[in-house]
């Protein structure tokens, strides 16, 4: 088993036979790419992902990120791999050719990122701060800006990072005090302190352009009072050439319990003399502006979290072939050791790594592809129908993953026992590096109230509706499939019942019990992901069961089980059958417990908010 980190085959599976992602080749936009470039596309980003990023991130957990006299040294070899990504095209992918990228669709670089990011995160920190703070230089940017800062971001000379966070100034982001001095030629005087920004000083890049969040003395409180900076770390002259130092001081580096390859620094900003900011877009439209980056981040990071999910499921399974343990249930024999995987618990724990890891793939691509579809729309209309299911889709698809890949990590951890505990493989790597992405890009409570409180009311609850009753279509066709016929029960049924919790939520608040839809955020986000990855198994299994049945046709194998037996050999034929497997598994082990999850969100215990402070010793 050659590859430990994604499932190439189920990502071609996902791209191409269930979402059917070629069609955007026949879109004048996408033209020039067909499914075999593509393919191609996605076999040079694996073997980037196996040979260089890979190694880069072991190397990195182990020799950490350096501080010395306030420089920060990367992981020796980090440099030489950006170069080569950005040469290779990977850190302008989407954008256009003029701007020195591929023109891809979202859903292509969504496939390669979970391949780059299951190799290494901290590397694609470099690689996402950049491209992001680039793409806001290019969305709102003036002209020159654009010359000076992000032509050399989008060529990979310069880095990028996004300074929102201090100390008194987290998921409150209105809070902060870093204040911009309004200067006599139009430019800034930027004066404060910013927390936890990662890449804020580093050596891959011969300059570093923050985007700086702040108020314009006078500037009203809160979020509507910010406004975007653009601010070098050294000085850009009029034709492009760096010059002296604008005072952006990292005062330190975090020691964190993962993501050691990545600095996460604390930066000041004119504490030793004038620190200069340029506009961004217009004085107090910060906030839009930084929102303009927010799906496509926070996507990223919930992409980094199926990476992980993915890496660990097939860590596990890897190791789980290895290990001899015990006797077989069916032939016991004292004298013989059976590998782990001949073990019930051992193959539930994998089939429910594997089964998530597949569902959570295909919700991520699809949110990726109504990006795309959104960007290709032909009406108005349906574009914005397009942009109401990516902002719905957005917090279930950041929050979701992310959760699930500290839970696999962990299992992962599991299956290799005690080898697990320790740093001779990589899984307690996972686990250390995992939690983060829950917390930053908003945290899993930030992103199940943006669920529960703005996105199911989206339309007046008609998106969230239309979303669920659109499922409707893949779940009759799941009904034919006698295999499945009591699976998609199942699935109508819990579906049937989320679809009701958006009345017991309104009713509560009818009641004058607002605070009940954020005491049930969270626990809604998990069970809208678990309804939403059954859907997307059982759409992979009714494609999968239909490519079974052509090639059992063919083969002559349609009512021949000890045939269709033998076609398992294939590889390509048993991940088919495993498709089926997957939902049968997710639908009988995982929904009748989101039943429960369900029913405890419309059971309408107030206890949490009725408990005295002093009760809870605050
Ligand atoms: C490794 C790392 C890299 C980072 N990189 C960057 C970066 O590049 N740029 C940047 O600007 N920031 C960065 N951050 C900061 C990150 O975005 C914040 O940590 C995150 O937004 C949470 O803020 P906080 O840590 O202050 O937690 P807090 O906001 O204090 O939250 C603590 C807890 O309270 C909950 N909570 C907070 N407010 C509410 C509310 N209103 N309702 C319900 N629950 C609430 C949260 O969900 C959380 O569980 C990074 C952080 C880390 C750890």
């Amino acid at each position: 088993m050659a590859n430990l980190l994604f499932d190439d085959r189920d990502i071609k599976f996902v791209l191409f036979d269930q979402l059917g992602v070629q069609k955007l080749c026949e879109v004048e936009k996408y033209s020039e790419w067909s499914q075999k470039v593509l393919e191609m596309l996605l076999s040079e980003a694996q073997k980037f992902s196996e040979k260089v990023l890979f190694p880069l991130n072991i190397d990195g957990d182990k020799d950490g990120i350096k501080f010395e006299n306030g420089k920060v040294f990367s992981i020796p070899g980090t440099k030489k791999a950006y170069e080569d990504f950005v040469e290779g095209g990977w850190l302008t992918p989407c954008e256009e050719e003029e701007l020195g990228g591929q023109g891809l669709p979202h859903v292509i670089m969504a496939a390669t990122h979970e391949m780059f990011m299951a190799a290494n995160f901290p590397f694609m920190c470099y690689v996402n701060l950049t491209h992001d703070a680039a793409k806001l230089i290019e969305l709102f940017g003036n002209e020159a800006q654009k010359k000076l800062y992000m032509e050399k971001m989008y060529g990979g000379e310069w880095t990028g990072t996004m300074c929102l966070t201090e100390p008194q100034a987290g998921s409150d982001v209105g809070a902060l005090t870093t204040k911009a001095v309004r200067k006599d030629d139009g430019t800034f005087a930027i004066e404060g302190s910013k927390i936890f920004i990662t890449n804020g000083e580093q050596d891959v890049g011969d300059n570093i352009i923050h985007i700086v969040l702040a108020r314009i003395e006078g500037d009203a409180p809160g979020t509507k009072g910010l406004s975007t900076f653009i601010v070098p770390k050294y000085c850009v002259n009029d034709d492009g050439s760096t010059g002296d130092s604008n005072n952006v001081t990292c005062t330190g580096i975090e020691h964190k319990m993962g993501l050691h390859g990545s600095p996460t620094t604390s930066l000041s900003f004119g504490d030793k003399g004038e620190c200069i900011g340029y506009l961004l877009g217009k004085e107090q439209e910060g906030i839009r502006i930084m929102f303009h980056m927010m799906n496509s981040s926070r996507l990223e990071v919930g992409i980094w979290g199926q990476g992980i999910s993915s890496a660990s499921y097939l860590h596990a399974l890897n190791y789980s072939k290895d290990r001899l343990q015990g006797q077989s249930l069916e032939n016991p024999d004292p004298a013989t050791q059976v590998s782990i995987t001949k073990h019930p618990d051992i193959r539930r724990t994998l089939l429910m790594m594997k089964s998530y890891t597949e569902g959570m793939r295909a919700m991520l691509y699809y949110c990726s592809y109504a990006m795309d579809q959104e960007v290709i729309a032909e009406t108005e209309e349906e574009r914005k129908n397009w942009s109401k299911i990516v902002s719905l889709l957005i917090p279930v698809c950041k929050a979701y993953p992310t959760e699930k890949s500290v839970e696999f990590a962990l299992h992962a951890i599991q299956i290799y026992g005690g080898y697990g505990y320790t740093q001779e493989y990589p899984v307690e790597q996972f686990l250390r590096d995992s939690k983060v992405a829950c917390i930053f890009e908003g945290t899993t409570g930030i992103q199940g109230m943006d669920l529960a409180l703005r996105k199911i009311g989206m339309g007046k609850g008609k998106v969230f509706a239309d979303f669920l009753s659109g499922m409707d279509e893949i779940a009759e066709k799941a009904k034919e499939i006698p295999a499945l016929e009591k699976y998609t029960d199942q699935f109508m049924k819990t579906k049937a019942a989320l679809a009701e919790v958006p009345s017991v939520f309104a009713d509560h608040a009818g009641n004058g019990e607002s605070v009940y839809s954020f005491l049930q955020a969270t626990p809604l986000l998990e069970a809208v992901g678990d309804v939403m990855v059954a859907w997307f198994l059982l759409w992979g299994a009714v494609v999968a069961q239909e490519k079974l049945d052509g090639i059992y046709a063919k083969k002559g194998a349609t009512d021949d089980p000890e045939k269709q037996a033998k076609l398992m050999k294939k590889a390509d034929i048993a991940h088919l059958a495993g498709k089926i497997q997957s939902v049968k598994f997710f639908i009988g082990n995982i929904l009748p417990i989101t039943d429960g999850r369900i029913s405890a969100i419309k059971w309408g215990d107030l206890s949490t908010w009725e408990t005295l402070d002093k009760s809870f010793g605050i």
